[in-house]
């Protein structure tokens, strides 16, 4: 594995275009998204209006779209219940149990885990250009936005899909993220200079390159 680097950095998925998408990554067939700190504070009870007319518009735009969230206990019908309509597929660690392993949990499922970027593709059929026949989606045709260095872009690393971070949407985070994740998150960023303070984000998708 390189360095922990995301391919593209952004300050907010409003700011994510479908044009700017097929321009910088031209192989890409979905959009996968991180929920709390990238679409909603952390775990609000709704959805931004703006926030919806995005997903929508990643859709409009042929591209598939995918919830990929770590969301536990009651939270994952809740994640359903407030995206289902509004996505291509919903992958919680839950949806990645397998039924036939008694011993199988969740937990495992989790990113950085590349459980749930792999079985959203494995599980979404796409035409292939060159054949006309039907296939899964590759993990390279995916683009995972998120913001958290070492969940999202770890997660995407190891699944081969490519990353988009941005900072935490919001003013919440779960407790351990915030005491123990963010700062070392602020160090990793400056060590390997993505952006640090929040006027440092660019406002459009913008291509990391690599030091
Ligand atoms: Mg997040």
């Amino acid at each position: 594995m390189g360095r922990l680097v995301p391919e593209f950095v952004v300050d907010r998925l409003l700011n994510v275009t479908p044009d700017d998408i097929r321009a910088l990554s031209p192989g890409t067939a979905a959009v996968c998204m991180d929920i709390d700190g990238t679409i909603t504070d952390y775990h609000a009870h709704s959805v931004p209006e703006d926030a919806q007319e995005r997903i929508r518009s990643f859709g409009e735009s042929g591209l598939l779209t995918f919830i990929v969230s770590n969301c536990s206990g009651s939270r994952v019908e809740e994640v359903h219940a407030l995206f289902d309509s509004l996505v291509t597929g919903v992958m919680t660690p839950f949806d990645c149990l397998n039924p036939e392993d008694s011993r199988d949990s969740a937990t495992r499922h989790r990113k950085p885990a590349p459980d749930m970027l792999l079985a959203a593709a494995a599980r979404h059929l796409v035409t292939d250009q060159t054949t006309a026949l039907k296939r899964p989606l590759r993990p390279a045709e995916l683009l995972m936005i998120g913001d958290q260095l070492f969940k999202d872009v770890l997660a995407a690393r190891r699944a081969g899909v490519r990353a988009v971070l941005l900072p935490r949407f919001g003013t919440r985070d779960h407790l351990g993220v915030r005491i123990l994740q963010r700062p070392a998150e602020v160090g990793w960023r400056a060590a390997t200079r993505l952006p640090v303070k929040a006027r440092d984000w660019p406002s459009r998708l913008t291509a990391v390159r690599v030091r």
